[in-house]
């Protein structure tokens, strides 16, 4: 295995900062059991960071929304036992305060507080004068923006040690994930603020066990820093997030199963995909000339709608261009929903320019 440090070196808490540090524990902590079960079973898959949520940001009211303060005397518990360092999520004042009293050693802050300036505001005043790792989740949705200013949010209280983690985007359409990574996102994060650990929350990306791995192996290509996976004693009699929860066994498997994959290249590797990368630059650069050269002609099109009164949409004409090339497509080996994405992304471009010609007198 690869052993590429990790920037949590720098937080001084964490004995095995290589590359993945792992955080692992059950969605919701339910039961003092449940939790000490679920860490004694983490610590012996060699774990070192327990998380568990205390109090619960549920979509729907009249569900389990956390045990609130008493479990943090189960996390207590839990560090006292096994030396496990504790983290939980923090939505306001009043558990960051709740938190901190109780020792828990690092505090994340949810999808849904990280989206809400005023909450962000709240917990980055409540943590003045605090010497307490911070991690934060990307907002629900897919807003660089917003992430970044949470995170200068809470480094502006003065936190040092703050730390970031991508657990994918709501959206509307059904997708396998149950939070769309849209990894490019959490790229686009890393090249505004470098050098801040980043984690991945496969869990709830996933929303079921099956994903799990890809999504992590995915995240370790991506170089990132560690994981944060939910696990739980007894998955299946979960009170939160079933479906996506390991037994600590079944974690343990799943971690040994990743491959750490070299961050550094040798001089062979980097000319040989040095090569690679400038055929794709080529075919980057004459991708573009053709896509400038077809919306000439849709401008063409759109000219003569004008000077012929014709709508800009003719949805027959649409629906045969798309099934069109995606049988095409598949013939070249492109998936349909990668040339559906793509044939959308122009047609929309050539409406937008021939809207430009119709009201343009
Ligand atoms: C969680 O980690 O249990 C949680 C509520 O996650 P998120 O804020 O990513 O939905
Ligand atoms: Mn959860």
């Amino acid at each position: 295995m690869n052993t590429t440090e990790t920037p949590f070196e720098s937080w001084g808490i964490i004995k095995n900062t290589k590359r993945p540090v792992v955080i692992a524990g059950p969605c919701s902590a339910e039961t003092e059991e449940q939790v000490l079960t679920t860490a004694r079973g983490l610590k012996e898959q060699g774990i070192e960071i327990f998380r568990a949520g205390i109090w619960k940001p549920r979509t729907r009211p009249n569900s389990f929304e956390g045990v609130g303060s008493e479990g943090l005397t189960w996390l207590k518990r839990v560090k006292a036992e096994t030396g496990l360092l504790t983290s939980t999520e923090v939505a306001n004042f009043k558990h960051v305060y709740e938190a901190l009293r109780a020792g828990v050693d690092i505090l994340w802050i949810g999808a849904r507080t990280s989206a809400n300036p005023f909450a962000m505001q709240e917990i980055a005043d409540a943590l003045q004068g605090v010497d307490v790792p911070v991690l934060i989740k990307n907002p629900v949705n897919p807003d660089v923006e917003l992430w970044v200013g949470a995170v200068e949010r809470i480094m502006g209280a003065g936190i040092k040690r703050v730390g970031v983690i991508h657990r994918g985007f709501s959206s509307f359409e059904k997708t396998r994930f149950r939070n769309v990574p849209q990894w490019q996102m959490a790229i686009e994060f890393r090249r505004r603020m470098p050098g801040l650990p980043m984690i991945c929350d496969p869990s709830h990306i996933s929303g079921c066990t099956e994903l799990l791995q890809e999504v992590s192996q995915k995240a370790l290509d991506l170089n990132y820093d560690g994981l944060i996976i939910e696990s739980h004693c007894n998955p299946k009699e979960a009170w939160s997030d079933a479906k996506q929860q390991l037994t600590p066994e079944d974690l343990g498997k799943l971690l040994k199963s990743l491959v750490l994959r070299n961050v550094e290249l040798d001089q062979a590797q980097k000319e040989t995909l040095d090569d690679l990368r400038l055929k794709i630059d080529k075919f980057d650069e004459d991708l573009l000339k053709i896509l400038g050269e077809r919306m000439k002609v849709a401008e063409a099109i759109g000219q003569y709608k004008k000077e012929h009164n014709i709508t800009i949409l003719q949805p027959s004409r649409w629906d045969e261009i798309i099934s069109r090339i995606v049988e095409k497509g598949a013939k070249h080996n492109l998936s349909e929903e990668f040339i559906s994405t793509v044939f959308k992304a122009i047609h929309q471009e050539s409406i937008n320019k021939q809207t430009v010609i119709m009201n343009n007198n």
